[in-house]
């Protein structure tokens, strides 16, 4: 799947998904703790879509979609919105390690006796065309913010590194 890609102007106004694969929701924790820029960044943004906040089925047409969580192989459903999420979103962000590597999910998929199900979980970065990671389990919370003020500042030169660890 190919998408339009919208970067490296301002955004003064952003309309923004955080969508939740296969995760603990720990990122969404870590996020919330960058506190008085959290504040910030809610004014210069609309959240349009949240699962664990909003009751809405599909991800919208979006500027921004940060994605927490693996990607679960034989999941139709999250294999539907991963679809959604390229089709609708003009910049894709794994946020955290089981969005951007696989994380634990990945290191168990050489051990099939123990953990037989985890074969079929992958990153998002391994099925989507991600613009941007964000590592950590969960990332500090100061690496997010540093992370989304460049982002809505639209400094594409200091957003390479994110840029990089997506590849
Ligand atoms: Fe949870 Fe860590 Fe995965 Fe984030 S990266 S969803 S904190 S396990």
């Amino acid at each position: 799947l190919s998408r339009a890609k919208t970067k490296s102007t301002p955004r003064s106004s952003c309309d923004v998904a955080y969508v939740q694969l296969a995760g603990c929701c720990g990122c969404l924790v870590s996020l919330t703790d960058t506190y008085e820029r959290l504040l910030d960044i809610l004014d210069s943004i609309e959240l349009v879509y949240c699962q664990t906040l909003m009751d809405e089925r599909e991800i919208p047409e979006c500027d921004v979609a940060v994605v927490e969580g693996a990607v679960c192989l034989n999941d139709e459903h999250m294999l539907e919105e991963v679809e959604e999420l390229e089709e609708h979103a003009d910049t894709i962000v794994a946020l955290g390690a089981c969005a951007s590597t696989g994380n634990f999910m990945r290191l168990s998929r050489g051990n099939q006796q123990a953990a037989p199900t985890h074969e079929a979980f992958v990153p998002l970065t391994e099925v989507a065309d991600v613009d941007y990671a964000v590592p950590g389990c969960p990332p500090a919370p100061e690496a997010i913010k540093r992370f989304l003020t460049l982002l809505l500042e639209g400094k594409e030169e200091l957003l390479e590194p994110f840029a990089k660890l997506a590849e």
